[in-house]
């Protein structure tokens, strides 16, 4: 019922040449008849043309890691919904913990650029995840319910067919150090769950729950096989054709189970 999805968050990495190089790999590897899972990459914004140049025709979809929840206007240094539509983008990442943590969004200023892509005709990767201090204190579910609850704040039942949603514990973000499978699940559970009783029962079963965080070839099996993890958001193996096409693989594999 959920198709896996496998994502790749360039973050700011590549220059035009090797986004085009990366792009022009990953195109190679994934034609448009490869349909078992769905893959998406999401390079910088400077590069979303060159990329979507690559990607036509392929098995890839294109994506932008954010976007500003006003229209087209005096907003220095923003981009608009509509300006990544107008360059093919499909799908945009909010709430990535970089620009909770580091740029500092809130969790009002999410559930706004949330509601602003949705009603734009983008579908949104809302990623959500606890910090070190929080698991260890045991405020992962609670962080993760704010977190969720806010960035779905205008979100109705409908508009979730719209919706992905991806758990990245932020302690495993670039870290190399990745969250066990049974981890994964708990979470993943934990927000489904969420998801039933914000929504209803077939909401949480058709929302597609991704992993981010240090997701690499020789753990994605062991984390995509879980019954409640969909896919992958991956950032640093994605960055390389020979890492990021094992995860593809690895999620074709579960699929063909
Ligand atoms: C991410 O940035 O979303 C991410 C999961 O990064 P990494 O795979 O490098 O941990």
């Amino acid at each position: 019922m959920r198709r896996m999805l496998v994502a790749g968050n360039w973050k700011m990495n590549t220059l035009r040449e090797s986004a085009g190089v990366l792009a022009g790999a990953l195109a190679a590897a994934v034609p448009a008849e490869r349909s078992a899972v769905e893959v998406l990459v999401c390079p910088p914004f400077p590069y979303l043309t060159t990329v979507g140049d690559v990607i036509a025709g392929s098995g890839i979809g294109l994506g932008a890691q954010n976007a500003y929840f006003e229209p087209p206007g005096a907003f220095t240094g923003e981009t608009a919904v509509e300006m990544l539509r107008d360059v093919a983008c499909r799908y945009v990442i909010l709430g990535h913990s970089e620009r909770r943590h580091i740029l500092g969004e809130t969790d009002e200023l999410i559930g706004r650029k949330v509601a602003a892509a949705i009603a734009g005709g983008l579908d949104v990767i809302l990623c959500v995840g606890e910090r070190l201090s929080e698991r260890e204190t045991d405020q992962t579910e609670a962080v993760l319910d704010r977190q969720l609850n806010a960035g779905l704040a205008p979100v109705d039942a409908e508009a979730m067919r719209g919706v992905v949603v991806a758990y990245e514990p932020v302690w495993a973000i670039g870290t190399g150090r990745t969250a066990s499978p049974d981890q994964a699940e708990s979470a993943h559970l934990h927000l489904r769950n969420r998801l039933a009783e914000r929504y209803n029962a077939g909401v949480a079963a058709a929302t597609r729950i991704l992993y981010g965080g240090s997701v690499k070839p020789d753990n994605a099996v062991s984390l995509l096989e879980q019954p409640d993890v969909d896919g992958a958001l991956v950032g640093g193996a994605s960055l390389k054709a020979e890492l990021f096409l094992p995860i593809i693989e690895a999620a074709e594999e579960i699929v063909a189970r």
